[in-house]
């Protein structure tokens, strides 16, 4: 009878480029950006997961500073472990959004530019401007969320935390769900693909875990499973065993400091990152070559130590410890 039959509503059609992927499908898209001096294209993988009943779109991208490979690993186990196919919404996973940096072992682009420095990017501006640019105009239009992958810069070690942003409700719930062991609200960078995101409306967190060029598995196990929780929360999958992680409720850091090296020298660490630090607790020496000068970095306040410098030998001034308080 007709009054028995209702309209079954689908979800949306997702189109990067030429190329669309209909509800029910998963498909391998990618966008073109910039030929290698030797002609070779050189294209972004842009993996589609579109289920048949509506729900959100989200965003999961990894590698936009290419030497960040955590978040490129994390991607890779998820899609290996299927983990993506969801049964509401979609997923779009970008394991590597920066291939230039990626084969360069390089943050930037070959030309020295950060992508992330240089949203929302113009046609025909330099090659990061570009990427930046084709990224927005391809994929973020569709996008209702974002989960933005990254490690420490240089050989600056994170202990697994999520940044979101103060003025934006979305990404402080998303934090919450995602339920890193550290969260923060840090500002908007000029420039950053959140910031961007941020001007479209398109509530995004940042996942900072682990160090440059390292895969740190602790990391990776903890960024999966946010993404998981996130997954969870809008109902997209229906299995969300096995867990990579278990954990109590995110400690929310209120404020933060860096601590720098008050010389140069050689950085030895005493304390584990990630651990509870107590005012006065001395967390690392600094010392010369020679045995005859020792300095100790000491905790200023009590709280929690969430980033480590692994450089052994730093300049005055480098940032040693980033530290928080509750
Ligand atoms: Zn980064």
């Amino acid at each position: 009878m007709l009054s028995e039959m209702h309209v079954v509503e689908e979800n949306r059609n997702i189109t990067i480029g030429e190329q669309t992927v209909s509800p029910g499908e998963d498909k391998l898209l990618s966008i073109s950006i910039d030929r290698l001096p030797t002609g070779t294209l050189i294209d972004i993988p842009i993996f589609v997961f579109n289920a048949k009943k509506p729900g959100p779109t989200i965003l999961v991208q990894a590698g936009l500073h290419g030497d960040e490979i955590n978040g490129i690993e994390m991607v890779r186990r998820m899609l290996a472990e299927k983990r993506f196919n969801v049964t509401k919404g979609a997923v779009i996973a970008v394991p590597i959004l920066n291939i230039f940096g990626f084969i360069h072992f390089s943050r930037d682009v070959p030309d020295g530019k950060d992508v992330n420095r240089s949203f929302p990017g113009t046609k025909n501006g330099s090659m990061a401007s570009r990427m930046a640019y084709h990224y927005m105009a391809e994929i973020m239009g569709q996008i209702d969320f974002v989960i933005d992958l990254h490690t420490g810069g240089g050989q600056r070690h994170n202990f697994p935390q999520i940044r979101y942003t103060a003025e934006d409700a979305q990404s402080a719930m998303l934090a919450e769900v995602f339920n890193a062991p550290i969260s923060f609200s840090s500002k908007l960078i000029k420039g950053s693909f959140r910031n961007a995101a941020y001007r479209m409306n398109t509530p995004t967190i940042v996942f900072e875990a682990g160090e440059s060029m390292r895969f740190d598995d602790y990391s990776i196990l903890e960024g999966m499973q946010g993404i998981l929780n996130i997954l969870e929360h809008f109902g997209m999958i229906s299995n969300s065993e096995p867990k990579y992680g278990e954990r109590n409720k995110t400690v929310h850091l209120k404020s933060r400091r860096w601590l720098r090296a008050p010389t140069a020298g050689m950085f030895i660490p005493k304390i584990t990152n990630g651990n509870e630090i107590t005012k006065g607790q001395i967390l690392g020496i600094l010392t010369d070559t020679f045995a005859k000068q020792t300095k100790q970095i000491k905790a200023p306040f009590d709280g929690y130590v969430f980033c480590i410098n692994h450089q052994a030998v730093v300049n005055q001034g480098e940032a040693l410890f980033h530290v928080g308080m509750v």
